[in-house]
């Protein structure tokens, strides 16, 4: 069996496509552009391609993007004093604060500063506590991107056995709750986890975020399985830098029936759901109904 590729690029570019129409119907009927706020502290280079695409694709989708670029240095009490600002500008439906932070701020301390309905990246204590208890929230961007395209490929998930390796806060537990949420069985493995494989092997769902280069191989996946693959590890192979994820392709590929490939599959998804969640976040802040098949 060769699996069907899960192309993450097309279905993220349906997603802004979906969002970009949402923001043009509200500008014109209701006069309300949908605002993102991006906070870069320091100089991580990473981060700042990561906040220079999200203002590009704010801006592509014809919302409104506010970027606010901190020196290292800057103190928690700017930093605070930054997001109550924030939090009552009536023009910002969304905040994100770029981790990770300098290590003398507080990550903790600042997400939950802002205002959980701002939250568009789904960390706020509040929102995690709405999530698992299966209400209203803002829903970490990453697994949202990764439910649709399950939803999307599946149709209706119930019932189904999910695995997701890995446990984080930001992909593995939201994760699991979003897939307990459409009612599969749900296995987290982590670390600590006994005969992995066997886990593995009884997902007709699985979903990899462990962040070790192709970990899962192909004797890993049940035949006929949707491989989800989250990682995304930049290794040296033949003296070229390339970018892998938590899953070994080409064999998992030989006995799923769908997998998302890397790059080009859930990390393109991924900013597409940050600009479905400001767009949410701007409907629900108006009282206006939620776009469809852009939430949880
Ligand atoms: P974390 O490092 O926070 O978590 C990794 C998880 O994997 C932990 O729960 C850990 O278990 C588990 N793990 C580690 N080693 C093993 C092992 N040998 N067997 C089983 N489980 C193991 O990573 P993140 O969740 O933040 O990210 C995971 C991956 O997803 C990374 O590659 C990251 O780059 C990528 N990522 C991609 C995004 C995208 O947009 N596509 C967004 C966010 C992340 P334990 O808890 O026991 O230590």
């Amino acid at each position: 069996m060769t699996a069907k590729v899960i192309d993450g690029k097309a279905f993220a570019a349906g997603v802004r496509a979906q969002v970009a129409a949402h923001v043009a119907k509200l500008a014109e009927e209701n006069g309300i552009q949908p605002g993102l706020a991006v906070v870069l502290v320091g100089e991580d280079p990473a981060s700042k391609v990561y906040v220079k695409n999200k203002h590009a694709s704010t801006i592509e989708v014809g919302m409104a993007s506010f970027e606010h670029r901190l020196p290292a240095e800057t103190s928690e009490a700017t930093l605070l004093a930054l997001i109550d600002s924030l939090n009552a500008d009536p023009k910002v439906h969304g905040i994100l604060v770029q981790l990770p932070l300098p290590a003398h701020l507080n990550s903790e301390l600042v997400i939950n500063r802002i205002s959980p309905a701002k939250d568009v990246d789904g960390f706020h204590i509040s929102n995690v506590g709405l999530l698992g208890t299966g209400q209203k929230s803002m829903v970490p961007c990453t697994p949202l991107g990764c439910l649709m395209m399950l939803r999307d490929h599946h149709g209706k998930l119930a019932g189904l056995n999910a695995v997701v390796v890995g446990r984080s806060n930001i992909v593995g537990k939201p994760m699991a709750q979003l897939l307990l949420g459409d009612s599969c069985t749900v296995t987290i493995a982590h670390s600590r986890t006994k005969d992995l494989a066997a886990v593995c092997r009884g997902a007709d769902i699985l979903v990899a975020a462990v962040g070790r280069p192709e970990m899962i191989t192909g004797d890993m996946v049940k035949p006929g399985a949707t491989v989800i693959d989250v990682g995304i590890n930049r290794i040296e192979r033949d003296g070229k830098a390339k970018l892998v994820g938590d899953v070994h392709y080409e064999s998992a590929a030989a006995v799923a029936g769908a997998i998302t490939p890397v790059p080009g599959g859930v990390g393109p998804m991924t900013i597409a759901c940050l600009l479905a969640n400001t767009l949410t976040s701007c409907c629900r802040a108006n009282g206006l109904p939620e776009p469809k098949g852009l939430t949880a």
